[in-house]
C-alpha cells in the first residue's frame, strides 16, 4: 500500500469590504482576505497539502499570482485543478484535516457546508474532511484581525489495482 502525507498552509491579509471566502462557502464578515485570486485561504492551504503529498510544489507554482489567467479566480477551480494532476497519477485522497485560525466572525455555522463543499471537489465522503476553526485568544497578527491563517494536512492513497490470484 502506498500512501502519502503532505501539509500546507496559507496567510492572507484581511481588508475590510472585500468578500470573505474559506473552503469554497462566502462568509458574512466585514473583512476580507486581500488576494490576487478570491482568496480562499482554506482552499489555498489544501491545495498545498495536497501538492505537497506528491512533491508536486504550491500553488505559487502551478497558478502564478502575476498571471492574468488566476486574477479573482474562484479558488474552487484551482482546487479542482489540482485533484486532476492527483487523479491523473493514480492516487486519491483518504482524508484532509484543516484548521482555520480567525478571530472574528464565527465560523461555526460555516463548517458543515465547507465540508461539504470540499469533499465534493476531492470526490470523498464528507466523513474524511475536516474543518476546525480557532482564535488564537486575541494574540497576534490573527488575533488583531489582520489576517488569517489556514493549516492542513492531507494524505493520499495510490489506487490499486485488483489482481486475480
Ligand atoms: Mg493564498
Amino acid at each position: 500500500m502506498d500512501i502519502r502525507i503532505g501539509n500546507g498552509y496559507d496567510v492572507h491579509a484581511l481588508a475590510e469590504g472585500l468578500p470573505l471566502w474559506l473552503g469554497g462557502v462566502k462568509v458574512e464578515s466585514p473583512l476580507g482576505c486581500i488576494a490576487h485570486s478570491d482568496g480562499d485561504v482554506a482552499i489555498h492551504a489544501l491545495c498545498d497539502a495536497l501538492l505537497g503529498a506528491l512533491a508536486l510544489g504550491d500553488i505559487g507554482k502551478h497558478f502564478p499570482d502575476t498571471s492574468d489567467e488566476f486574477a479573482g479566480i474562484d479558488s474552487k477551480i484551482l482546487l479542482g485543478r489540482v485533484m486532476e494532476l492527483i487523479w491523473s497519477r493514480g492516487w486519491h485522497v483518504v482524508n484532509a484535516d484543516i484548521t482555520i485560525a480567525m478571530q472574528r466572525p464565527k465560523l461555526a455555522p460555516y463548517i458543515v457546508p465547507m465540508r461539504e463543499c470540499l469533499a465534493s471537489l476531492m470526490q470523498i465522503p464528507v466523513e474524511r474532511v475536516s474543518v476546525k476553526a480557532t482564535t488564537t485568544e486575541k494574540l497576534g497578527f490573527v488575533g488583531r484581525s489582520e489576517g488569517c491563517e489556514v493549516y492542513a494536512v492531507a494524505l493520499l492513497k495510490h489506487d490499486e489495482i485488483e489482481t486475480a490470484d
